[in-house]
């Protein structure tokens, strides 16, 4: 039997749910956990944290990553920063107004308990860094420093300059390594998770190919957890890491695990604009630039048109000739509008032919202010009268590089443009998803035993994702709510003898592993697996499920991607020397994952399509305001889509969890 409740505990206040429930729930004696195994898939952020939890709690835990080391999980490459409700600032930051903040942000189709208990660990978060050594950017006087992220008007934004999340994972690293060398966990590299093992509707393990030899090896344990990431590589072109994927979610999906919300991606607006046909990835450029830099395009098409062709430089412009539109349209949050609203935005002056580049399909972030503040306030408190120009603009840049001088270094690598000179031109990419597998309260997906922490699961952001709220949402997850919670489960386990992996359930799992990979690699056609990649994301999901969506686009891309599907399965070809796929062989990785893409992107086009709002990150074009802004129908879906696998033809089946805001006002979003 399938469990479909959100298991929020009823009692008490929603500020005291969190510590009330911790505080009366079932445990699991210290020697009792000596005879637990779990399993954990994923070593970025979320699953180094849990796992290296789970193991200093005294679980026995096999860890999983596809990577050859944990420290290269997409995490690392997080720049801006992380939340938290700390008030180091005194500007009047709570937990609650970070609550409020993530549940607004999300357009309120998050759940409310679950947000709040985020809110609440977030500080833990800090603390815990801090003592593992992460180098966070400090003040003057020692204090931790914080910065502006879109959608809040705090600062609340811990960070380590643009390299976050590298230094958050070499923390996680640190901690999972220590439990490594001690024994509690085991960690397998190079291995990736390819099933479920489903036995009296419990999981209770998985088979994962061995990527150096290509074979299938079983694994048991009491519980899985899966911190498996996002999947926005299903558009090909993201700022994701090349190797992100959804199968492990997918594969936990066909085995009964409910998918939520899976048409919430999200946009992010300050992006390197895509410069050609051959590229596979796009450049993140962090949101937290957009505290120094101004967003702007020109007013005048004439302009349009001579800064395209290079007859004129952004620096050109006067001041009155530029649109600084996001100061202009939302003045109470300016260049700091959440990223569907900036990222809209950018579109619609594109749409209009304001936009720069070759292509028209970019928009500027220009520091020119930013740097003359700076210079001029530098220059005060070096006790220099008079300063030149010139001198301002040097004081001031040193100050933005400091800040931000990674990030401005990689741009200029990337596009050979130096952007202490003219401004940089960014314009939206797929960044993340707040879309995954469904999860109760506890983190325990529909099925029993099975649990989903971090990007991979759908809980915390609703629609739309607030910046620097991921890594919180992964480190909360794996290091002070996992912990606690899956012992719900394994304090009923505490009889249950290890997993025996020669049980026919681990047999048949195997056997369909092995002959999805037998039909992949008998193919033999004649087109790459990258090329069936690009054409469902860049031609078909970017175009009809993309930043707006429409009910006869969703209708013909559902069709468009069936139809693409039933040619990979007929046209593509793995070189291989193996018949059955026992050697080293990364295009049959690719495959495998570019299959399970297929699968999910049809899902996201019945997704988008029964969400007939707008909200968030899903933008419908049937369903906006006269000034273009997201319109929300809170009477019809005020709920999560939890979606069950119905097999490969059929239409899946649609639970819908009920959301009900307490605490929160259910208001039109403005940021105006
Ligand atoms: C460029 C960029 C910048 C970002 N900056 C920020 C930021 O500043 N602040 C913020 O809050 N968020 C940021 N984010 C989002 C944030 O980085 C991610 O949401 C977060 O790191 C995801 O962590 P995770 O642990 O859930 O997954 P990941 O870090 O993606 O880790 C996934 C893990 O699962 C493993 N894995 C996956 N599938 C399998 C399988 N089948 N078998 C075995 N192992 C598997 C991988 O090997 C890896 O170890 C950024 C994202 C991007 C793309």
């Amino acid at each position: 039997m399938k469990k479909f409740q959100s298991n929020v505990p009823e009692s008490k206040t929603l500020a005291e749910k969190w510590t009330e429930y911790r505080s009366n729930m079932p445990l699991v004696a210290p020697n009792n956990k000596r005879n637990i195994e779990v399993i954990v898939v994923g070593t970025g952020l979320a699953g180094a944290s849990a796992a290296a939890t789970l193991g200093e709690l005294g679980y026995k835990v096999k860890a999983f990553c596809f990577h050859d080391s944990p420290r290269r999980a997409h995490s690392i490459a997080a720049q801006g920063g992380i939340n938290a409700a700390k008030n180091y600032q005194n500007d009047g930051d709570s937990v609650y107004r970070l609550f409020y903040d993530t549940v607004k942000g999300g357009d309120y189709r998050s759940r409310e308990a679950n947000v709040h208990r985020l809110a609440e660990v977030s500080r833990n978060i800090i603390d815990q860094c801090v003592a593992q050594g992460v180098p966070f950017a400090r003040e003057y006087g020692g204090n931790l420093a914080n910065r502006s992220f879109g959608g809040v008007q705090v600062s609340r934004t811990f960070y380590a300059r643009g390299q976050t999340g590298q230094q958050l994972l070499i923390g996680a690293y640190s901690a999972l390594s220590r439990q490594i060398s001690l024994g509690n966990v085991k960690m397998y590299n190079r291995h990736e998770m390819l099933d479920l093992v489903v036995i009296d509707n419990k999981a209770r393990g998985i088979i994962a190919r061995n990527l150096l030899t290509g074979k299938l090896e079983r694994f048991g344990a009491h519980a899985v957890v899966l911190g498996t990431g996002g999947y926005g590589n299903v558009f090909y072109l993201s700022t994701n890491a090349m190797g992100s994927n959804v199968t492990a979610s997918w594969v936990a999906h066909k085995r009964g695990a409910y998918f939520a919300n899976p048409c919430f991606c999200q946009i992010h607006p300050t992006c390197i604009p895509v410069s050609g046909d051959y590229q596979s990835k796009l450049t993140l450029m962090s949101e937290s630039l957009r505290n120094d830099g101004r967003v702007w395009v020109p007013k005048h098409k004439k302009d349009v048109e001579a800064l395209r062709t290079g007859k004129m430089k952004p620096t050109d412009l006067a001041e009155e000739d530029r649109d600084y539109y996001l100061e202009r349209i939302y003045p109470a949050f300016g260049n700091l509008v959440p990223r569907d609203v900036a990222s809209r935005a950018a579109k619609y002056r594109c749409d209009d032919g304001h936009g720069v580049g070759a292509t028209g399909l970019s928009v500027y972030l220009d520091f020119a202010s930013a740097v003359i503040r700076y210079g001029k306030s530098e220059a005060i408190s070096q006790g220099i009268s008079n300063p030149s120009e010139e001198e301002i603009k040097q004081l001031g840049r040193a100050v933005v590089e400091k800040k931000y001088g990674n990030l401005f270094e990689m741009y200029e690598k990337i596009t050979g443009e130096d952007p202490y000179y003219t401004p940089m031109r960014i314009y939206p990419a797929i960044h993340y998803t707040m879309g995954g597998i469904w999860v109760d309260y506890n983190l325990e997906t529909s099925i029993p035993g099975l649990f989903a922490t971090g990007e991979c699961n759908f809980s915390d952001h609703g629609a739309n994702r607030l910046g620097a709220s991921a890594l919180m949402q992964g480190l909360a997850d794996g290091y002070f709510v996992l912990p606690y919670t899956i012992g719900v489960f394994l304090s009923k386990e505490i009889r249950t003898p290890m997993t025996d992996t020669s049980a026919p359930e681990f047999e048949a799992v195997e056997n369909d592993v092995k002959n999805k990979i037998k039909k992949l690699l008998s193919i033999n056609g004649t087109r790459s697996v990258e090329s069936f990649h690009r054409e469902l994301g860049v031609d078909i999901m970017w175009e009809y499920c993309g930043m707006a969506r429409n009910a006869e686009g969703l209708k013909l891309g559902r069709q468009k991607v069936r139809a693409l599907r039933d040619r990979f399965w007929k046209e593509v070809y793995i070189p291989h020397t193996d018949k059955d796929g026992h050697e080293f062989n990364p295009e049959l990785e690719k495959a495998l994952r570019v299959a399970d893409f297929f699968e999910l992107a049809e899902l996201m086009m019945v997704d988008a399509l029964d969400r007939n709002e707008s909200c968030g990150g899903h933008f419908r074009d049937e369903y906006a305001t006269p000034e273009g802004e997201a319109k929300r129908n809170d009477q019809d879906y005020a709920y999560v889509s939890a979606w069950e696998y119905n097999g490969l033809d059929a239409d899946p089946i649609l639970h819908k969890e009920e959301l009900t805001f307490n605490d929160i006002e259910l208001k039109t979003r403005s940021y105006k």
